[in-house]
């Protein structure tokens, strides 16, 4: 297994990969992981640029196996064509949600959290009805939960879409377009989507600082959200230089190495702590 960066992540190689028959093995040990309780959630430190401060965070998903963390790059596609993302995105849910309403009651801050959902898991039935459960269930503060959909969503229903945005956000909740730029919505779309934030996907953040079209599609895509009234934040920023020049051109938050990895629950309600008092 090699090492993937981020919280000690591994990559597996031949046991865990997509050849058919290990595949299977890999889907029926998938299945029994939220039974066996393999799963966790790490969370990623979002900053607000204009002041520094700590604006909330991102819940990534882990599988804890034989004492290693999973990459999700290694199940998520795996788990999406099964459907087992559908009882996966639901466990996720349920315990995002109840860790920010558990950080609400112990630090009395309402801590953002964001929780990406698949596209297959927006388009299962019930989603909703799961989600308004959740809510109701774990007392969490909707206005601090977001949901990270990616512009995928669109391309099979987009009326279907743009209507189930409206009803999330007649929940309370925030909502954002994941992975900006890579996907295939047009801007005639983007118009329509009832969502408060843009997500620039970090293919663009990596080579900013080298290829000059790379920036122009960073300043040009926080422009663009901006005139949408749209809150917008870059992810994978690694440098201080690229810290710097997203300062300068007005994108209003980032996360990436440069300010946090993501981290364990325990390590994240440090991070509450110390961020209240910056
Ligand atoms: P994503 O939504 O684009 O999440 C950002 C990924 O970039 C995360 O990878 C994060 O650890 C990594 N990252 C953060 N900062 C940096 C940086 O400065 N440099 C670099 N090179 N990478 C950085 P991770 O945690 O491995 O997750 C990979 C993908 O798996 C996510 O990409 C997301 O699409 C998916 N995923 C993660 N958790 C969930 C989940 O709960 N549900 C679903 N459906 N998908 C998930
Ligand atoms: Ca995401
Ligand atoms: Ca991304
Ligand atoms: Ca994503």
């Amino acid at each position: 297994a090699r090492k993937a960066g981020g919280d000690s992540l591994v990559t597996y190689g031949p046991e865990l990969t997509a050849q058919t028959g290990e595949r299977l093995d890999m889907e029926a040990l998938l299945r029994h992981a939220i039974e066996r309780d393999e799963l966790e959630l790490h969370y990623q430190p979002q900053q607000g640029l204009r002041d520094g401060r700590l604006m909330g965070f991102e819940a990534l998903l882990r599988w804890r196996r034989m004492g290693q963390l999973i990459s999700p790059a290694d199940f998520i596609p795996m788990a999406e064509e099964s459907g087992l993302i559908v009882p996966i995105g639901k466990w996720v849910i349920e315990e995002a949600c109840r860790q920010g309403a558990e950080w609400h009651r112990e630090t009395g801050a309402a801590v953002q959290v964001a929780i990406n959902i698949s596209p297959r898991q927006f388009a299962a039935p019930g989603f909703l009805a799961h989600l308004e459960g959740v809510l109701a269930a774990t007392g969490v503060e909707p206005s601090s939960i977001e949901l990270e959909i990616t512009e995928s969503v669109m391309v099979e229903n987009a009326e279907m879409a743009i209507a189930l945005l409206h009803r999330l956000r007649g929940l309370g909740l925030k909502l954002a377009i994941d992975d900006f730029g890579t996907g295939y919505s047009s801007l005639a779309y983007l118009s329509r989507f009832p969502i408060h934030k843009l997500k620039i996907d970090q293919s663009f953040v990596r080579n900013m600082h080298t290829v000059s079209e790379q920036s122009t599609i960073v300043q040009a895509t926080i422009s663009l959200g901006h005139s949408l009234g749209l809150t917008v934040i870059a992810e994978g920023v690694e440098t201080e230089q690229q810290r710097t020049m997203l300062a300068a051109w007005r994108c209003d938050e980032i996360q990436g190495y440069c300010y946090a990895r993501p981290l364990p629950a325990a390590m994240a309600r440090r991070f509450i702590e110390n961020g209240l008092h910056l």
